[in-house]
């Protein structure tokens, strides 16, 4: 999972993408970076957040021109170095740089291509130096005195044809313009924007809504399962679009069950609203199940509208029982088991007086090692819960996600290894109750979207072999993480 933003406009742009960027810190906290272009790329990334990448002026002085990129990087493929933060650039042809989120699933294959018909070596273990590459490798067969606006489509046609897997990309081409294009199951999201300005209209491809709401960007649209957009450095916008696969894109549930910002529109829908659509689904889990919870609670805070729907459908009051302390770490997306458990104590206080006596239901937006959820479920009764009900947003998870979502190695997804009744025994509540897939697909039943780490139905074609290589590059990555400082979202 990373966050992108692209801006074209009439006026410096280095300042609104670095603005930007924070609103999608969530997004990705191992690395952030930014490139302009104006006679040439200016370019600064490095390790860490993005206020401490761009902490003073002086960080943004040097990036001129625009047009620009911006990106904040988790890391599913590669490592957490600096060395593979992006964007990345190649200077020829015409000098193209690049920003990508998603996860190239054919990386082996498409490196010995490149290697062996391009001859171009892959320095990185970064899937975007991929896709850079071929697109680079597309445009070098056309004409390039006189290079098109449909020659440039007709490479990220072909682009689409080699790179499998999830990608939604933003280009610069220098002296031409700037080229954003999702793969052709729209797997992760893209939306385009644009602002009027004294000086004329400037154009912004993002991530999530939330950073258009801090630009005073309006969200025009999405871009569509393997469509592709071109503005020129003039203003001109061109689109593009690949048929689609049969069901029409594939897009991941999660980014609404847990990545996206609750203030984030996806698929034409507030993901709050979608929340609280799946926390009403909850309750006839409960009511089946025999629980009476006096109070239904959160952890914060991406089920905070999972568990006020929750409440509502129950009928019982929804109180915040466990406060947050905001400056630590994301524990899905921190280093190692123990500094998880550290992470969780430091980020987590209950309410004594909110808890105490009461039958608990307690809402997360999904389960996945369990050690966190069973740390929770300590707390509660710490705190005096006569008895805890664990619930999830989500449906088990039982399988490895492979489109940019580094979840766990599959041993480490406690749903793939060990039955419901297991679990609750393992995190020592009185029930655990999880969403039904079909329930979830009933509430998403407008969206094509992908579910396969609940169903193990993958919307490409994933050899086992791949299946293994990204779980060997988890471990790796899991090797090299440090914790962080101050971040931006929280659960
Ligand atoms: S496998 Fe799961 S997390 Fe990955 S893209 Fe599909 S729904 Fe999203």
């Amino acid at each position: 999972m990373c966050g992108l933003l692209g801006i074209i406009g009439p006026y410096p742009v280095a300042n609104d993408i670095i603005c930007g960027l924070t609103a999608l810190q969530h997004r990705g906290q191992d690395a952030a970076g930014v490139v302009t272009l104006s006679d040439r790329f200016h370019m600064k990334k490095g390790a860490g957040l993005v206020a401490s990448v761009f902490h003073s002026e002086e960080d943004s002085r040097g990036l001129l021109g625009n047009v620009g990129l911006g990106h904040v990087r988790y890391a599913t493929q590669g490592t957490t170095d600096a060395f593979d933060a992006q964007p990345f650039a190649v200077n020829y042809p015409f000098g193209l740089a690049m920003v990508h989120n998603g996860n190239v699933t054919n990386f082996a294959g498409l490196r010995e291509r490149l290697n062996t018909e391009h001859h171009r070596l892959v320095e990185t273990t970064n899937d975007v130096e991929l896709i850079l590459y071929t697109l680079a490798a597309e445009l070098e067969r056309k004409n390039l005195k006189h290079l098109t606006v449909d020659d440039i489509f007709a490479s990220v046609k072909t682009l689409h044809g080699k790179v499998e897997g999830a990608y939604s990309v933003i280009t610069l081409i220098a002296g031409k313009g700037m080229l954003a294009f999702r793969d052709a199951n729209g797997i992760r999201p893209l939306i385009f924007g644009r602002k009027q300005t004294p000086d004329g209209m400037s154009y912004a491809f993002a991530s999530e809504s939330t950073c258009f709401d801090y630009l005073d960007f309006e969200l025009v649209r999405e871009l569509g399962p393997g469509e592709a957009i071109f503005i020129t450095l003039d203003g001109e916008v061109h689109t593009w679009h690949e048929a689609t696969t049969k069901n029409g894109g594939a897009f991941c549930a999660f980014e609404f069950i847990y990545f996206a910002r609750e203030d984030a529109i996806m698929n034409g829908t507030l993901v709050a609203r979608e929340r609280v659509k799946a926390g009403r689904r909850l309750a006839h889990k409960i009511i089946e199940a025999g629980l009476k919870p006096d109070i239904v609670i959160d952890v914060p805070s991406s089920a905070y509208f999972a568990a006020s729907g929750l409440a509502e459908e129950l009928g019982i009051p929804y109180r915040r029982a466990l406060t947050k302390n905001n400056h630590v770490g994301r524990s899905f997306i921190v280093p190692s088991q123990v500094e998880r458990q550290r992470l969780v104590r430091q980020k987590l206080n209950p309410i004594r007086e909110v808890i105490a006596g009461k039958k608990v239901a307690a809402v997360d937006d999904s389960i996945v090692r369990g050690t966190t959820s069973k740390h929770i479920v300590r707390l509660l009764r710490d705190a005096g819960a006569t008895e805890v009900y664990f619930v999830s947003a989500a449906p088990p998870i039982l399988h490895r996600c492979v489109y940019g979502i580094d979840m766990a190695t599959k041993k480490e997804i406690i749903a793939a290894n060990f039955t419901q009744e297991e679990i609750r025994i393992f995190l020592e509540a009185d029930a655990v109750i999880y969403q039904d897939l079909d329930d979830l697909k009933e509430i998403y039943k407008d969206v094509a979207g992908c579910f396969a780490c609940f169903s193990g139905k993958y919307p490409t074609n994933v050899p086992e072999e791949t299946l293994a290589v990204i779980e060997a590059e988890r471990h790796l990555r899991q090797s090299q993480r440090v914790p962080y400082g101050a971040l931006a979202g929280g659960r």
